[in-house]
């Protein structure tokens, strides 16, 4: 294991609280081995793969296969083995151009399976329309970050992109949280965004590692956990959705 003065810089990320815990392997071979001991990424590849499990599980165990389930779970079918080859062989230490391909392909993604984050929270709550232009917003976002992804972002430019598509595809969530006050879709909605918002304030302050020497469980490594906390509240917020359009209909 290395310290951050024994590896490249681009490797940080723009975190230059986590000092330590980094890898150089060389080889395929090496970043495959990383998945079974402690390093700076290794929670954040673990979780991307739990997300993969989860999403699987959800699907089969509640067994319900309409449209809204089927798009939550390629959201995390399309963004979760992006994410698990940026930290398993991106920020491996193999080369730069690994690096940019997997930190871009990653970042892309994000934007790409939040279409489907969108048709899934809203296929239940919005007029078909309203849904439609909401889809083309996140998809014209997605064209803009696709055209400029051969720009470099800090990690602050990336917090502010983000943060407009999360507005975007939150739109059924804050609509259906203020005509259904205090139901079950209401704390759902609330989960989801508690758990965004301090995955997000967590990333931006880059805590626990800014106060305390960490390498293990770190800014990134929470964010991830907070990630897979709002993909648990937005499969229960859809299926409240469910459950009160089927007992009207
Ligand atoms: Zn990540």
């Amino acid at each position: 294991m290395y310290d951050s003065s024994q590896i490249d810089s681009y490797i940080t990320d723009g975190n230059k609280y986590i000092t330590e815990g980094y890898r150089k392997c060389k080889t395929v071979n090496d970043c495959l081995k990383s998945l079974f001991y402690w390093h700076n990424m290794l929670l954040d590849i673990w979780t991307s793969i739990f997300t993969i499990l989860h999403a699987f599980a959800t699907l089969i165990i509640f067994n319900n296969y309409d449209i809204p389930f089927i798009c939550l779970f390629l959201v995390a079918i399309i963004h979760a083995p992006p994410s698990i080859g940026y930290h398993l062989f991106g920020c491996s230490g193999m080369s730069y151009e690994s690096f940019l391909y997997w930190q871009r392909l990653d970042y892309s993604m994000i934007f790409f399976s939040s279409i489907f984050l969108n048709i899934a929270l809203g296929y239940y709550i919005l007029s078909p329309v309203t849904l439609a232009i909401n889809v083309l917003l996140i998809l014209f976002l997605w064209l803009y970050i696709q055209k400029t992804i051969m720009l470099n972002r800090t990690p602050h430019m990336r917090l502010y992109e983000i943060s407009i598509l999360v507005t975007l595809y939150f739109i059924p969530v804050y609509y259906q949280m203020y005509h259904s006050y205090m139901s079950h879709t209401f704390f759902y909605g609330v989960g989801m965004i508690l758990s965004l918002l301090f995955g997000a304030i967590v990333y931006a302050i880059q805590w626990p590692e800014c106060k305390i020497k960490n390498f293990v469980l770190n800014s990134h490594a929470i964010m991830h956990i907070c990630i897979n906390l709002a993909y648990l509240c937005e499969h229960r917020f859809i299926l409240e959705a469910y459950k009160q359009v089927n007992k009207y209909s």
